[in-house]
């Protein structure tokens, strides 16, 4: 079966040619510009590639209530030519094959469960922690959506009384991404991240926010694996720093065999960088599947 993928990035667009055992067999990354722009140029890639479904994961927020009229939507984006617009209408008509929506971290965790590290497993989350941070979460095996679909970055956080960073969420502040995402390290230290590598104190205090984040997952979700991508997460100290403050802020709170082993249960995603594009292909069976059964 031939299958489109698509990554929809703030920066850049990767299209794929794949199949059903998320082997990908073609693929180009596109420049994100306006969609007026950028969007026939991803319709030229996939038109005569005979695909039988495309799976878009998008950078949002995005509306995936298929009851909505906007379904398919890049909806409020601070990324104004996007705002509003119909990206799931806009490849239906024009390659007239099911388009599967979903974020773009879903996509990732889709990914890793479906053929990467969460394999198997119902309940777990993918973190993102970039230019900003997003969480992916599978929750009794399927994608979690709810009302409209987890902004896992954004959750709230205690700050450490050392730190006097005010935060760089403009809604929030103190919030995950507004403590933690890369921008939030290059306010408050002065140098990017990667300049930042021999300096101790940026990893602790990166590590207590992201371990505090995890931690209110662990009890909110119960996932049974927990993945870190992102840029942030090539710092090589964050691994171990992570997991030893969720286990130091979980204060033996809760005892699982999961647990028991910090070093398999939060991990670093397992299909270099694939993840994302994997997903995507994933989307797209799972859309062939839904319009088969469709009432
Ligand atoms: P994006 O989130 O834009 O898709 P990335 O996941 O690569 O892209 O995240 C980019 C952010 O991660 C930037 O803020 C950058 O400073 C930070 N970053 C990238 N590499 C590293 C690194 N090795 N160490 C620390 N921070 C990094
Ligand atoms: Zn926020």
């Amino acid at each position: 079966m031939i299958l489109g993928a698509l990554e929809a990035g703030g920066t850049k667009m990767v299209c794929a040619i794949g199949n059903e055992q998320g082997e990908i067999t073609e693929r180009v990354s596109i420049p994100t510009e306006t969609p007026d722009i950028t969007v026939p140029k991803l319709i030229d890639f996939f038109r005569d590639k005979k695909i039988e479904a495309l799976g878009i994961g998008c950078f949002g927020p995005i509306d995936l209530n298929r009851n909505s009229e906007t379904y398919g939507y890049i909806t409020t984006t601070p990324k104004l030519a996007w705002a509003n617009y119909n990206i799931v209408g806009a490849f239906r008509q024009a390659l007239n094959v099911p388009v599967g929506f979903d974020t773009d971290v879903n996509g990732s965790a889709l990914g890793e469960a479906t053929w990467g590290i969460t394999r198997g497993l119902e309940n777990s989350v993918y973190f993102t922690i970039g230019t900003g941070v997003g969480a992916g979460i599978i929750s009794n095996g399927k994608l979690l959506h709810g009302m409209l679909h987890p902004e896992g970055g954004h959750v709230l956080l205690r700050k450490h009384p050392s730190d006097p960073y005010e935060g760089k969420c403009p809604y929030h502040r103190t919030c995950l991404e507004g403590l933690a995402a890369g921008p939030a390290i290059e306010a408050r230290w002065g140098k990017k991240g990667v300049e930042l590598a021999d300096r101790k104190e940026v990893w602790e205090l990166e590590a207590y926010y992201i371990g505090q984040a995890i931690v209110d997952y662990i009890m909110i979700l119960s996932p049974q694996r927990i993945i870190l991508g992102g840029g942030v997460m090539h710092q090589e100290h964050m691994m171990p720093l992570v997991r030893q403050e969720v286990t130091a802020q979980l204060n033996g709170y809760i005892k699982t065999k999961e647990l028991e082993d910090m070093n398999t249960y939060i991990v670093l995603p397992s299909l270099n960088d694939n993840q994302g594009i994997m997903g995507a292909l994933k989307l797209a069976m799972n859309e062939l599947e839904y319009e088969k059964h469709r009432p």
